[in-house]
């Protein structure tokens, strides 16, 4: 039976704008369904029905033709977080690797193509003998590498890191890290980083910015944020990272996030953090609070960020 009932529109992303430099990391960060991945695959164009502009070296990426778009494709890149799923098991990793090499450069002699990819995999840290073999002969670490390798093929200037080390151990995330970091300082390379993990955000990005269903809350550089996070949802997001010292660990003031993460297809009214937010007041459910900025490169939307101030002291 057909209903009636109109459809509902979700809006996984809403109203989002910012600019990001040549060899700069933004990190995206927020609670599992905030839409980090939505707005790096929105970027991309990966995703249906994205309305907006995505300006890329004075290129509207939106409204380019689709052999247009795959030519840019060269340039923009993206990596993800399951790097098992994300390779092909029936491909090798030679063929992994080649596979934007054959698309971009389909002259390349089998002699040539072979010589960069296993150059590629040294510098990624695998063995280049390795070339041959398929993705489940390695570990989840190396995995990994073969994505970012297969990422860096084409000399990309960009590359959407979707949740690029929440599946691996802690001490294979540190290595996957530095190695984007090493990468980035070598080609001068812009990442945009998403993750929920704060203290991987905060090693790599330059700037972060913090979405909450959909929206923007908060937006500003690194060191800023961490220091002196203005939104109530920054801040409990913050306060949740556990500090290296046990005995600041034990002192440290913890602010708890209470509920879920209201549905985008309903969302509160005025401001959509308001039924967790432990500042709330009438005019928060009245009005939804612009994003503005506070202080220079810093951008908050909350009626009351001066308050979190003195609730944090
Ligand atoms: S606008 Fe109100 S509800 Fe929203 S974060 Fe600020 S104080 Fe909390």
């Amino acid at each position: 039976m057909l209903s009636s009932q109109p459809k509902a529109l979700l809006k996984a992303v809403d109203g989002v704008s910012f600019t990001l430099g040549a060899g700069e990391t933004l990190g995206l960060v927020g609670e599992s369904g905030c839409g980090k991945s939505t707005l790096g695959r929105a970027i991309l164009r990966l995703l249906p029905n994205i309305q907006g502009d995505v300006i890329w070296k004075n290129q509207n990426l939106i409204t380019l033709s689709p052999n247009e778009l795959r030519q840019k494709r060269r340039e923009l890149q993206i990596i993800f977080q399951d790097p098992l799923a994300s390779l092909n098991p029936r491909m090798t990793v030679g063929e992994i690797i080649a596979e934007p090499l054959r698309t971009f450069q389909p002259n390349l002699r089998n002699h040539d193509m072979k010589k960069i990819v296993q150059d590629m995999m040294a510098k990624m840290g695998l063995l280049p003998d390795q070339i041959n073999r398929y993705p489940h002969e390695f570990s989840g670490g190396q995995c990994q590498r073969i994505g970012i390798a297969r990422a860096m093929i084409n000399n990309p200037e960009l590359i959407i890191c979707d949740e690029p080390v929440s599946a691996l151990d802690v001490s294979i995330q540190a290595q996957i890290v530095n190695l984007l970091m090493d990468l980035q300082r070598e080609k001068n390379l812009s990442l945009i980083f998403i993750s929920h993990n704060l203290s991987v955000v905060r090693h790599i990005s330059h700037r972060i910015m913090v979405l909450y269903l959909g929206k923007v809350v908060e937006l500003t550089d690194r060191d800023r944020l961490y220091a002196n996070p203005r939104h109530p949802y920054t801040r409990a997001l913050i306060s949740a990272v556990p500090l290296p010292d046990p005995n600041k660990e034990q002192k440290k003031k913890h602010t708890v996030i209470s509920g879920e993460l209201p549905s985008p297809l309903n969302p509160p009214s005025g401001c959509a953090f308001r039924t967790r937010c432990p500042l709330a007041t009438d005019v928060c459910a009245q009005k939804t609070p612009p994003l503005e900025q506070i202080e220079p490169n810093h951008w908050v939307a909350c009626h009351h960020w001066d308050e979190s101030l003195k609730i944090a002291k």
